[in-house]
């Protein structure tokens, strides 16, 4: 027999789909692609696969070699691409795997054209991250290489519309025009959602899928994950009495409060103490004090009853929750640790 578990992650496949098809009609002209790097931002690469594979994704991006061989055969129409590119190192698994990968370096250009074989290269048109610069790129360095597609990344996307982008567009353009390529891709999630000049031939999209940031038309993306954990213990407290380590809440009336299986080492952030919260009965409950390794308490003093070894909703809505914490949405994803059980819906 198992173990009971004693958190949960519930994940929205229907979610998942319904944010890729979003993305997938306001680019109509362009294949959207779908980034699942770091185990597809914390909620499941394959599942993310399987998923949008039957959704009709048919591209999809890792950042590393070993995500592309955990990942196992490829559903049929789909193909990877490994957006570090390939360091010496990398070359051999590069080779037997069925991905191509993103140049990144001039060196990744010069040893990854001795195979003839095609990929992808990246262009940094002003994030100053990865990528060929411009004169790099129109140097004579990627003659003879077949390209399949040619991206650069925005820095500012998330910011709406304004002079960053309108740079890096124009940059890109104006290599895009002199460098043979069967395909461009500029747009990430928020990219997409600065308009048709930046989709191109490709968008890339993440965050999105995952429930994080907007769509392209203004609204949330929907939600996909769920968490809840077992209560382990009910206790109550006295006003004047602390919780936690470091004493950082003291009970100012007579609290009810619900020890929970759940902590950092899940990825419930640390920094979600005093400002996280659970919900029981449409009741929000804070966290009070500060959150352990495997703990959280929460003040569910006005919640409709509970009992212990019920399980609590805890509310991982991740603007709120991004908010709450003061970590990116991405950073709350790509933390969830591995002793959820998760269910998929
Ligand atoms: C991760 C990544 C994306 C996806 O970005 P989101 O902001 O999550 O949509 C797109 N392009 C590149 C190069 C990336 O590394």
């Amino acid at each position: 027999m198992l173990p009971a578990p004693h958190a949960w992650l519930t994940i929205d496949r229907a979610a998942i789909a319904a944010n890729w098809r979003a993305f997938a009609a306001a680019a109509p002209q362009s294949v959207c692609a779908a980034a699942i790097k770091a185990d597809g931002y914390g909620l499941g690469a394959r599942m993310t696969l399987d998923t949008l594979a039957a959704a009709g994704c048919s591209e999809f991006f890792v950042a590393h070699w070993a995500e592309v061989a955990a990942l196992g055969a490829l559903p049929p129409g789909t193909r990877l691409a490994v957006l570090h590119g390939v360091a010496a190192a990398d070359m051999a698994a590069a080779l037997a795997l069925e991905a191509r990968p993103v140049l990144v370096t001039p060196a990744q250009v010069r040893a990854w054209a001795q195979t003839g074989r095609p990929c992808d290269v990246m262009i940094d048109t002003g994030m100053n991250r990865l990528g060929l610069g411009p004169a790099e790129a129109l140097s004579g360095l990627l003659d003879g290489l077949a390209i399949d597609t040619l991206h650069s990344h925005l820095a500012c996307a998330e910011d709406g519309p304004g002079e960053a982008n309108a740079r890096q567009l124009a940059a890109f353009r104006a290599v895009a025009a002199r460098v043979p390529a069967q395909r461009r891709a500029l747009a990430n999630s928020a990219g997409t959602g600065l308009g048709p000049d930046y989709h191109f031939d490709m968008v890339r999209i993440g965050i999105g899928l995952y429930g994080g940031g907007h769509l392209p038309g203004g609204e949330r993306a929907a939600p996909v994950a769920g968490m809840a954990a077992r209560i382990l213990q009910l206790r109550d407290v006295a006003p004047g009495d602390s919780v936690g380590y470091g004493a950082t809440f003291t009970a100012a009336r007579p609290t009810r409060l619900a020890i929970v299986d759940l902590g950092y080492a899940d990825g419930y952030a640390r920094s979600l103490s005093n400002s996280g919260a659970a919900i029981a009965g449409g009741v929000h409950c804070p966290v009070a004090g500060r959150i352990s390794m495997d703990l959280t308490a929460f003040d569910v003093t006005d919640a409709p009853p509970l009992r212990e070894g019920d399980a609590l909703a805890v509310d991982f809505e991740l603007a709120a929750a991004a908010a709450a914490a003061g970590r990116s949405e991405y950073e709350l994803l790509t933390g969830l640790g591995r002793r959820f059980e998760r269910i998929l819906r």
